[in-house]
C-alpha cells in the first residue's frame, strides 16, 4: 500500500479520539486547580474576617481602661468582667503598665510569646501565628499580606464535616480549627492584652461549598458531555472501519480489507505454509449485464462472493475487486492441489446460474519467501490472467518471469505504435504465391514488419496480438491495405502485370457492419480494380457475429474483392463453416506440413480437404512449404498455389518488383 494512502486511511480511523481525551483531561484539572483557589481564597478571607472581629472586641475593652484610675478601678475590672462572661471567645483579659509590670489580670493566664498555643497580634505589629495542635504554621502576617499554610484545608473534609452533624453547629468544641491569639492595645500609659480563641466553623464556609457544588455538578455535565462524545467517537470510528472495509456490491469484504488482511496473513507467514495470490475473473460479464442488467450482474457477483467466502479456510483472504473479478490469498501444498482446489470452486461458482455455464479466468502467483507487498503480488496474478486472452472457457495460468517481461513489451509497443504508424516504420513485405501448375508468381501475401528506429526488424508475431487486444490492428490492416492498394495501382500504370495480392483482414474488423464500404472507400481512392486486391479473413473470425460475417463476405465478393479463409486446419477447423459461407480461396495452415508422426496422416486430409474445396469452387493455396517433396505432393493432389519458403521467403517490395520484374 502506498505510504500515502496508508496515512489517509489511519487518520480516518484515528479522527478526533485524541481531542476527546485531551478535553477530558484538561477540564478535570481546570476543575481541581480552581476547587484549590477558592478553598485558598476562601479560607484566607474567614480567618482574616474573624481575626478583624476578635481585634475590634479587644478594642471594646481596652476603651473600658481608659478610665482605669484609683476610683474608677474597681468599676472598670467589674464590668470587663461581666463582658467576659458574656463572650465566651475571650479567654482572658492582661493589663500592664509602661514597663511591663501586671496591673491587673482577670485570671491567672499572661502573655507569654513563647508558649507555642499563644500568640500577639496587634494593629501595627507584624507576628507570627503559631498554631495549636498539629496543624502547624496556618497564617504568618506580613506587613499586609497574609500566607496560608494548605495543611488548615485538608483538615476540612467536606463530607465528615456533614456526617459528624458538626457543620452547623457553632459549639466551640466543633469549631474546625482554634487559634488562639494575645491582641495588644495600647490606652494612655497602660498594655491591655486581651487573650482569644478564634473560632473557624464549617458553616463559614457553607457559600464556598455551595459553589463548590455547583460547579463540581457543571464540571459532572462537562465530563459526561465529553465522556459521551468519547464513547460516539470510538463508535463511529468502528463505523468508519466497517464502511471503510466494506464492500458495497456484496456487503463482504472489499479490497482494502484483502490487502490489511493479506498483508498481515503473509507477515504471520511460518516457512511451512505456501500461499498463492489469485485473480479469479467471470469471463464475458460485461455481456451478461447487456443482457440481463446490470443489477441481476450485481446480484451474482454477490453470489459467486458468497460462493467463494465458503470455500476460504481462517489462514486465508478474500475480496471482491471490481466488476465480476475476485482476488484470494489461499494456502497450497502443490501447484496440482491449487488447480484442483480452484477447478472445484468454479464448479461451484457456475453452480450459481443453474441454466447457464459460467467460464472463469484464473492468474495465480506463488507467493515466494518474505515476499509481503500483496498489491505487487496480485499484479502478478493479474498479469498471469490476462496473458489467458478472451477465449470461452475455464483456464488457469500461473505467473512467470517471461510474463513480466511480455508485458513491459507490450507497454513499450503501445507507447511506440501511433508514432511509428505516423513515421512509417511499418513497411510492407510481400511472399510470392507460385502455381503449382506453371510454377511461376500467382500471387503475393502482404505481410507487415516494424522497423523500429530503435529496435531495428520487429516480426509481426511480437506486436499483432498485442495490436489485436488494444484494437490498433483495425489501424495497420487499413494502413497495409492502403499501402498495397497504392502499389498495385502504380504498377498498373507501370504497365506491369499485376497478381492479386492479399492482405491479413483481422477479427476484429468484423464487428462493423460498414466494413465492406470501408474497404471499399480505400481502395476506390487508387482507383485499383478490386480483382487484384485479396482479403484473407482468419477462420476464427467465424466464431464471431456470423450474420454481419456471411453479410460483408458477401458484399466484398459482389464487389468483386476476392475473399480467402486463412490458417484454414489451425484452430478449430470446420468443415461446416465452408458450407455456409461463399469464398474464393482456401489457405491450408503450414501445421498440415509440420512433424514428422503426423505427417502421413496430415497428408490424407489435406487431399481430402483439396478434395471437398474443389468441389465448393474453391481455389487452394498451400502455406509454409520448404521442400520439394511437399511441392511434389501438392502439385500431384491439384492444390493451385504454394506459398512458402521453398520458393521465397516475405520480402521488401522493391526486392519483390526487381525479382518478379520479368514475369
Ligand atoms: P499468416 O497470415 O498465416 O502469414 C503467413 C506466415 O507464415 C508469415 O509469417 C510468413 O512469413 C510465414 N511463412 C510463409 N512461408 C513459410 C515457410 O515456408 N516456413 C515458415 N516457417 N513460415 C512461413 P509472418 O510474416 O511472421 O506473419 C505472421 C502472422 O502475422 C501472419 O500469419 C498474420 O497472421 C500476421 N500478420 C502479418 N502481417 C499482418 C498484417 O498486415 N495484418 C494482420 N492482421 N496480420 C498480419
Ligand atoms: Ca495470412
Ligand atoms: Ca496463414
Amino acid at each position: 500500500m502506498s505510504n500515502a494512502k496508508d496515512k489517509r486511511i489511519k487518520r480516518l480511523k484515528k479522527k478526533r479520539i485524541w481531542p476527546s481525551i485531551l478535553g477530558l483531561f484538561i477540564i478535570t484539572f481546570i476543575f481541581c486547580i480552581m476547587i484549590v483557589a477558592l478553598l485558598a481564597v476562601a479560607g484566607v478571607d474567614v480567618t482574616q474576617r474573624k481575626l478583624v472581629q476578635s481585634n475590634s472586641r479587644a478594642k471594646t475593652i481596652s476603651a473600658v481602661f481608659e478610665k482605669y484610675d484609683g476610683e474608677q478601678k474597681q468599676k472598670v475590672e467589674d464590668s470587663v468582667l461581666t463582658y467576659l462572661e458574656l463572650a465566651p471567645e475571650i479567654e482572658a483579659v492582661w493589663v500592664a503598665d509602661a514597663n511591663g509590670n501586671k496591673v491587673w489580670a482577670s485570671s491567672n493566664m499572661a502573655p507569654d510569646s513563647q508558649k507555642a498555643s499563644e500568640f500577639m497580634w496587634s494593629d501595627e505589629e507584624v507576628m507570627h501565628l503559631i498554631v495549636e495542635e498539629d496543624l502547624g504554621e496556618i497564617l504568618v502576617f506580613e506587613e499586609d499580606n497574609i500566607e496560608i499554610n494548605e495543611n488548615i484545608f485538608s483538615k476540612m473534609d467536606v463530607f465528615t464535616i456533614i456526617k459528624s452533624g458538626i457543620f452547623f453547629s457553632n459549639e466551640k468544641e466543633s469549631a474546625l480549627i482554634h487559634i488562639r491569639v494575645w491582641f495588644l492595645q495600647e490606652v494612655k500609659d497602660l498594655e491591655v492584652y486581651v487573650l482569644q480563641d478564634i473560632c473557624i466553623y464549617a458553616y463559614d464556609f457553607l457559600m464556598l461549598i455551595m459553589s463548590i457544588v455547583m460547579f463540581g455538578i457543571m464540571i459532572a455535565a462537562f465530563i459526561l458531555y465529553y465522556l459521551i462524545s468519547f464513547i460516539s467517537v470510538i463508535v463511529s470510528m468502528r463505523k468508519t472501519t466497517k464502511i471503510i472495509y466494506t464492500d458495497l456490491i456484496t456487503g463482504g469484504n472489499n479490497w482494502l480489507h484483502f490487502v490489511k488482511r493479506g498483508t498481515g496473513l503473509l507477515k504471520r507467514k511460518s516457512a511451512s505454509n505456501a500461499y498463492a495470490v489469485i485473480h479469479i475473473k467471470m469471463r464475458k460479464y460485461r455481456s451478461f449485464c447487456t443482457c440481463f442488467g446490470v443489477k441481476e450482474g450485481e446480484e451474482l457477483i454477490e453470489n459467486l462472493y458468497h460462493v467463494l467466502k465458503k470455500n476460504i479456510k481462517h489462514n486465508e483472504a478474500m475480496a471482491h475487486k471490481e466488476n465480476a473479478e475476485f482476488g484470494l490469498l489461499l494456502t497450497y501444498t502443490d501447484e496440482r492441489q491449487l488447480c484442483a482446489r480452484i477447478e472445484a470452486v468454479e464448479r461451484a461458482m457456475d453452480a450459481v446460474l443453474p441454466k447457464m455455464k459460467l467460464y472463469f479466468a484464473v492468474g495465480i502467483y506463488k507467493v515466494q519467501q518474505k515476499e509481503r507487498d500483496i498489491e505487487q503480488l496480485y499484479n502478478n496474478a493479474l498479469l498471469a490472467c490476462d496473458m489467458l486472452g478472451e477465449e470461452a472457457e475455464n483456464q488457469i495460468a500461473f505467473f512467470d518471469v517471461e510474463m513480466n517481461k511480455q508485458r513491459l513489451w507490450e507497454r513499450k509497443v503501445e507507447d511506440d505504435m501511433d508514432a511509428a504508424l505516423a513515421n512509417r516504420e511499418f513497411q510492407v513485405y510481400l511472399q510470392p504465391k507460385i502455381s503449382t501448375a506453371e510454377e511461376n508468381l500467382a500471387g503475393a501475401e502482404a505481410l507487415v514488419r516494424w522497423i523500429h528506429p530503435q529496435d531495428g526488424f520487429i516480426p509481426p508475431n511480437k506486436f499483432i496480438p498485442i495490436f489485436e487486444r488494444n484494437g490498433f490492428i483495425l489501424k495497420l490492416d487499413d494502413y497495409m491495405l492502403e499501402e498495397i492498394a497504392r502499389q498495385q495501382a502504380e504498377w498498373i500504370r507501370q504497365g506491369r502485370r499485376v497478381v492479386p495480392i492479399s492482405v491479413n483482414i483481422s477479427r476484429a474488423h468484423f464487428a462493423k457492419e460498414d466494413l465492406a464500404e470501408h474497404i471499399c472507400s480505400i481502395v476506390d481512392k487508387y482507383r485499383v480494380p478490386h480483382e487484384v486486391i485479396e482479403l484473407e479473413l482468419t477462420e476464427s473470425a467465424f466464431f464471431d457475429d456470423k450474420k454481419v460475417l456471411l453479410q460483408t463476405v458477401k458484399k466484398l465478393r459482389d464487389a468483386g474483392f476476392i475473399v480467402s479463409m486463412d490458417d484454414f486446419g489451425a484452430g478449430y477447423s470446420s468443415l461446416n463453416s465452408l458450407k455456409e459461407l461463399q469464398l474464393d480461396v482456401l489457405k491450408l495452415d503450414a501445421d498440415f506440413f509440420r512433424g514428422v508422426d503426423v505427417q502421413e496422416r496430415g497428408l490424407l486430409i489435406v487431399s481430402e480437404v483439396i478434395d471437398l474445396a474443389k468441389k465448393l469452387n474453391m481455389k487452394i493455396v498451400a502455406e509454409g512449404i520448404e521442400n520439394r517433396e511437399q511441392v511434389d505432393f501438392l502439385t500431384e493432389q491439384e492444390c493451385d498455389l504454394i506459398q512458402g519458403y521453398f520458393f521465397a521467403k516475405p520480402m521488401p517490395v522493391r526486392e519483390f518488383e526487381e525479382k518478379y520484374k520479368e514475369v
